[in-house]
């Protein structure tokens, strides 16, 4: 079979999670050209939020943060963060792809990243990397509250990467009523532009990677839950937050209402998922895990206190997950519970779930000073949108559709164009990295097959305001 030789070798990923970032630096590290979008202002994608890992209880910052600085410092990745695809045409060999790039209000060609406009802001924003977390303002304050976030102008985290903040309009008051200005005024490099619009570029590439993961379905969904409106009822990557070292409260742990120590946390896995009536049919596979290994962390952290984790059966089917599960029960004492919760409303101070002991028949009631949601994992937002621009398919729910769910799970339809990471459906972070490094060896195949390397000096035009 021959093969054209004047295919784009640059490669286009959409989605700066671990699983794209994985794909990046194979690609790149082999001597192409990687093109990466992602639609938040640093890549990490949802790792970035994680406290500890399961089952190894390591710092997902710590083993994180090597992959997203070599990104961020890799000759052969150009990065478009606060960006979406707008357009792709084309295709295998010759897509152009219109990026738009929202406005950041901040030239980062020349920001340094010194902090100084963060920690002069006078605004304070609720924080959706911290998911929209409150807690009381003494515990904002000092110690239990870092830097860079919480600001009408922000960076994701101090790891960030790129690390170049962004200013919310929505609530930055010079934006908003042409009042304060107090970041322009201590930017010593006067990189702040109140005036910046968003801005397009376009890029030529030969073949496409989606990494565009997944999002927890909404607690406003889940009634019996409390619909995200009962105090101290919070989902699981909040929980991530509240447990992370670099989370609000520094990884002290509090409860978001008065800032109280919880003695007795609930966790309620399958909320949203294995439920075909009202919401996903699908198990979202990670819930059992992380579930554990929140309860665990809560433990370390709150010694005498008691977890309990409502379960209807427990789903660990991974390298040493089995055996992650019975630490959590027997040196943590984690209080499994076989039960789907019927209920879950405040009652003065406490958060009380009313539910069924299925093994025993018995009705059970626990007033807990907080509750934990495992919510379904549910595909991005824009994920069909973006189908649609491609020709592509997703399923029922939203997932990206692989060609072959047996042989061909990280092939499309449309030839050029491959999946990996959790977009195509609920998976862990062992999975996500192994289908990105699968998906960059499908493209190193193709791109081996194209001839040699080219590093297409003209696969980048600036299109302007
Ligand atoms: C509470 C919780 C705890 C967890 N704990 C663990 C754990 O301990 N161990 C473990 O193995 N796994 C854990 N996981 C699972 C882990 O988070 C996922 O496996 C991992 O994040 C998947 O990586 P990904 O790159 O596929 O997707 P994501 O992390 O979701 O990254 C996708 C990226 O794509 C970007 N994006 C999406 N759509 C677009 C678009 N249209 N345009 C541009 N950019 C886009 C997003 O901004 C994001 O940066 C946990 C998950 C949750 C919810
Ligand atoms: S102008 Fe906006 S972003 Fe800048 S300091 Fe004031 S409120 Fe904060
Ligand atoms: S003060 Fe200026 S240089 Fe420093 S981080 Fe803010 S925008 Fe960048």
């Amino acid at each position: 079979m021959t093969e054209p030789q004047n295919h784009n070798k640059r490669v286009l990923i959409v989605g700066g999670g671990i699983a794209g970032m994985q794909a990046a630096l194979d690609i790149g590290g082999s001597g192409y050209e990687v093109v990466l979008v992602d639609r938040l202002p640093s890549v990490g994608g949802h790792m970035h939020q994680l406290s500890e890992t399961f089952p190894t209880l390591d710092c997902a910052q710590c083993i994180m943060t090597p992959r997203t600085v070599d990104v961020g410092r890799h000759e052969k990745i150009k990065l478009h963060t606060y960006s979406e695809i707008e357009e792709i045409q084309g295709e295998m060999g010759d897509f152009r792809v219109r990026i738009r790039r929202k406005p950041a209000y901040v030239n980062w060609d020349i920001c340094t990243a010194c902090g100084a406009c963060t920690e002069k802001c006078p605004t304070s924003i609720q924080v959706a990397f911290d998911r929209d977390l409150e807690l009381p303002k003494t515990m904002r304050s000092g110690r239990v509250r870092h830097e860079g976030t919480g600001k009408a102008i922000y960076t994701l985290s101090p790891q960030a990467v790129p690390k170049k903040p962004v200013i919310d309009a929505d609530h930055c008051t010079y934006l908003q009523s042409g009042k304060c200005g107090l970041c322009a005024k201590v930017c010593p490099v006067g990189a702040i532009d109140y005036e910046q619009g968003p801005s397009w570029s376009e890029e030529r590439v030969g073949t496409i990677i989606l990494a565009t993961g997944f999002e927890l379905y909404p607690l406003e969904k889940l009634g019996e839950y409390g619909a995200g409106r009962v105090a101290d009822v919070i989902d699981a990557l909040a929980m991530e937050r509240l447990l992370s070292s670099s989370g609000p409260t520094s990884g002290v742990m509090r409860r978001p209402s008065d800032g109280k120590e919880p003695k007795e946390v609930v966790w309620i896995q399958c909320a949203g998922s294995r439920d075909p009536e009202l919401a996903m049919p699908y198990c979202s596979k990670i819930c059992c895990m992380y579930s554990a290994k929140q309860a665990m962390l809560y433990k370390h952290k709150v010694h005498h206190g008691q977890a309990y984790i409502f379960y209807i059966d427990i789903r660990s089917a991974g390298k040493r997950y089995e055996e992650f599960i019975q630490r959590a029960m027997e040196e943590d004492d984690v209080l499994y519970v076989r039960g789907k919760v019927s209920k879950v409303f405040r009652e003065g101070e406490k958060v009380v779930v009313w539910g069924v002991d299925t093994l025993t028949g018995l009705p059970l009631e626990v007033a807990a000073d907080m509750v934990v949601i495992s919510p379904a994992m549910v595909p991005s937002e824009g994920t069909q949108a973006l189908a649609g621009m491609l020709g592509l398919k997703v399923d029922e729910f939203g997932w990206w559709t692989e060609q072959d769910g047996n042989l061909a799970p990280l092939e499309t339809v449309r030839p050029g164009i491959f999946v990996a990471g959790a977009g195509s459906g609920p998976k862990d972070i062992p999975e996500a990295v192994a289908q990105g490094s699968g998906a960059a060896g499908k493209v190193l195949s193709l791109l081996a097959r194209w001839g040699g390397h080219d590093d297409q000096d003209a696969g980048h035009d600036e299109l302007g305001r």
